[in-house]
């Protein structure tokens, strides 16, 4: 199958689809000042070059924490400038976009939003770069699909997530489907990153998926950190420990540059 050109995207200062195999870490939801400062910092010594935090959550029950939302907005600014770190986090309804445009620098849009496609026509009038996760459901035609929908209104700063798929066994939260990050590599211009974090929902498999991300070809990846997992208010099972996220790095590395990347 013929391989499309993948067209670099720039997330802030940091170009997703180059030389460098990116790193994406940061908690799944912004708690606290200190929580995400810390983590901001710690990820940033240890290699990371843009941080994720969610601030609007989609979650299954809906008594459970939905994040922080605009009272966020003041912790991610100052975090910001003080790691000069771009940021990424989720957008969930197409009236966040004028809130968020003024300080996120790439719009999230999570698996459960991939087949909104009223919020990926928006999306697509803006110039901002757009994460597009694979809904867990989704075939990868209909998350190419997704894309087209953003593309189609004339923003084509996009970005793949694949973040693992619902299947039988339970032994893991999704099942990563590697494949699909090398058809979204051959068919697509888009870089694509992986999210073994999501995808399997286990951090001790997070470092060979991570270094399988690397094989595939992959553009990067995206791991939830926290400084004190089974205290997070969000996907605190799956949330790498500083520790561990350094040990992450440690892992990775010589893959990335057997794969002739930096990070
Ligand atoms: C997340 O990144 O925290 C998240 C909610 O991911 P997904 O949409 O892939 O479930
Ligand atoms: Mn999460």
């Amino acid at each position: 199958m013929k391989k499309v050109e993948t067209r670099a995207v720039n997330i802030g200062n940091v170009v997703v689809g180059g030389s460098q195999f990116v790193v994406i870490a940061g908690p799944c939801s912004i708690e606290s000042r200190d929580q995400f400062l810390n983590t901001a910092m710690h990820v940033k010594k240890m290699g990371a070059t843009i941080l994720r935090g969610g601030m609007f959550k989609m979650r299954t029950h809906s008594e459970t924490f939905q994040g922080l939302k605009t009272a966020a907005a003041p912790l991610v600014q100052e975090i910001k400038q003080l790691t000069g770190m771009p940021f990424v986090s989720e957008i969930t309804d197409p009236r966040q976009i004028d809130f968020l445009h003024d300080f996120v620098d790439a719009f999230q849009v999570g698996s459960r939003n991939m087949y909104n496609y009223e919020l990926l026509k928006e999306l697509g009038k803006t110039k901002k770069p757009v994460l597009l996760k694979r809904a867990f459901s989704a075939f990868v035609d209909e998350w190419i699909g997704a894309s087209e929908y953003i593309a189609s209104g004339g923003n084509e700063n996009i970005i793949m997530c694949e973040r693992g798929i619902r299947s039988f066994d339970k032994v893991t939260r999704n099942i990563l489907d590697l494949s699909s990050a090398a058809i979204v590599q051959m068919e697509t211009p888009f870089p694509v990153l992986i999210d073994p974090s999501h995808a399997t929902g286990r951090p001790d498999l997070i470092p060979a998926m991570s270094r399988a991300a690397v094989a595939v070809g992959a553009d990067g990846i995206m791991i939830e950190v926290h400084p004190e997992p089974k205290e997070a208010l969000s996907d605190g099972f799956q949330a790498l420990t500083f520790e561990a996220f350094s040990s992450l790095m440690d892992q990775i590395n010589p893959f990335v540059s057997a794969a002739g990347k930096t990070l």
